[in-house]
């Protein structure tokens, strides 16, 4: 690996005699790994239907383990976000945020989702996440992957760290920077990276993470937490960004920090500090605005009528668009770009109400009055976007395996129609 020389003299003055082992970590391939989404499946059942061999569980997650397996993203287990694809190492920020049900959480750099997945998790659906993302074709894929994994109680928006400020002083139980880095920590993994760093970029990524800590300090309410973490090894942007941020901010404290050598753990390069603001107040922000439509509702308890068997609860809000959302309870007005809000439900076009593949993803199988289970072969032509036959009643039902939906389909006199979004699909 074809490493800058000044990065590996950075490093070399850094680590000392440890320096010749974290040369040779770069011999070994890159670890793999993926995290068991508990929110759609027990860790007993997942190691019941694992699709693939599981190895040992990772240092930091009790849902973690390494895998070998090459093309874990193209099993049909995946598709129903049993599981999402981490970075080992990334898996000792869940340690750090340890959030808890019923609490507000801002995950601000959040795409495309490892860590909002898991604090969703943590969370068990309980309480508000907001996942945010600067730029919008990632914050894009960021969403997929929330309503991929089910997550109910999560708002995805694309604004920047200084609107979020505005709008959510004093507010957050827990706040995330999961910063943009030199990426010093990942060049095993994304090897692409290598030929953009140098000091000057060092340089200009602590000065964005310098501006980005600020912002976020004045979302943490009196008492919460704001977890850092990188993945690069430099301490610009570790270790003395966060002794700077503690002298421009004294209300923070420094509760714990580690930094992960991949000669030390079975991991790539990382670095998490956990403060807690201990002095100041906690504010509240104006509820999110619900906009009653009563013609929507209409169409759509006609709908929920015959699809589900225990009807979701919750507010729900029609958008000028006609896209409906189920709002999580206690979700605060957002006023800034929002690309999803809770549970999608579907959309109202003046006349029906179509469900939006959001809402199979969201639901489990003893909750829908129509789950069509479908075999391994018949599964992967429904990901491929086939249509399949079934003698069924005419209407929306939700297929999967096993309990685990895995999108829509319509049956029309015994053809079950696709609705997996184009977009979705195995190519
Ligand atoms: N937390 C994500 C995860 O676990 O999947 C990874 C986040 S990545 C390390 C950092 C993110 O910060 C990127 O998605 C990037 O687009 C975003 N970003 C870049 N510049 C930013 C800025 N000025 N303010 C906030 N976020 C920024």
């Amino acid at each position: 690996m074809n490493l800058p020389e000044k990065f590996l003299e950075r490093m070399k003055e850094r680590l000392g005699k440890e320096y010749p082992a974290f040369l040779a970590s770069y011999e070994k391939p890159p670890y793999k790994a993926l995290r068991v989404n508990t929110l759609k499946i027990s860790l007993e059942d997942f190691l019941d239907l694992a699709p693939f061999y599981l190895g040992e569980q990772t240092d930091w997650e009790e849902n973690g383990f390494y895998i070998e397996e090459e093309k874990a993203g193209s099993y049909k287990e995946h598709f129903a976000g049993l599981y999402y694809l981490q970075e080992p190492s990334a898996m000792c920020v869940g340690e750090y945020t340890n959030a808890c049900k019923k609490e507000r959480v801002l995950d601000l750099c959040a795409a495309p989702g490892g860590k909002t997945t898991a604090i969703a998790a943590q969370m068990e659906g309980d309480g508000i996440l907001i996942s945010n993302e600067i730029d919008a074709g990632r914050a894009k894929i960021l969403s997929q992957n929330v309503e991929r994994m089910g997550i109910k109680n999560c708002a995805v928006t694309n604004a920047t760290p200084a609107q979020l400020t505005e709008k959510f002083p004093c507010y957050f139980d827990l706040v995330l920077v999961d910063a943009p880095c030199s990426g010093e920590g990942m060049f095993k993994k994304e090897p692409e990276a290598i030929p953009h760093w140098s000091e000057n970029n060092v340089a200009l990524c602590a000065a964005r993470q310098k501006e980005i800590l600020d912002c976020a300090a004045q979302m943490v309410a009196g008492g919460g937490h704001l977890v850092y973490s990188t993945c690069t090894f430099s301490e610009e942007e570790d270790e003395w960004q966060i002794r700077a941020f503690v002298e421009r901010h004294p209300e923070f404290v420094l509760e714990q920090e580690h930094k992960l050598y991949p000669y030390l753990e079975k991991g790539e390069g990382h670095y998490c500090a956990r403060l807690r603001k201990v002095g100041g107040e906690t504010k509240n922000a104006k509820p999110y605005p619900i906009k009653r439509n009563a013609q929507a509702n209409k169409a759509f308890a006609e709908f929920a009528k015959d699809f589900f068997a225990v009807l979701p609860k919750g507010e729900i809000t029609t958008l000028d668009d006609g896209r409906m959302y189920l709002v999580p309870a206690g979700m605060p007005a957002l006023g800034v770009r929002t690309l999803r809000l809770g549970v999608e439900l579907g959309e109202f076009d003046g006349r029906i109400f179509k469900p939006a593949h959001a809402l199979a993803m969201s639901v489990k199988r003893e909750e829908v009055k129509h789950f069509v289970a479908l075999s391994p072969e018949e599964c992967e032509r429904y990901l491929s976007g086939e249509t399949l036959s079934r003698e069924l009643e005419n209407g929306w039902c939700v297929v999967g395996f096993d309990k685990y939906p895995l999108g829509l389909a319509k049956c029309v006199n015994g053809v079950l129609k696709n609705h997996l979004p184009k977009g979705l699909r195995k190519m």
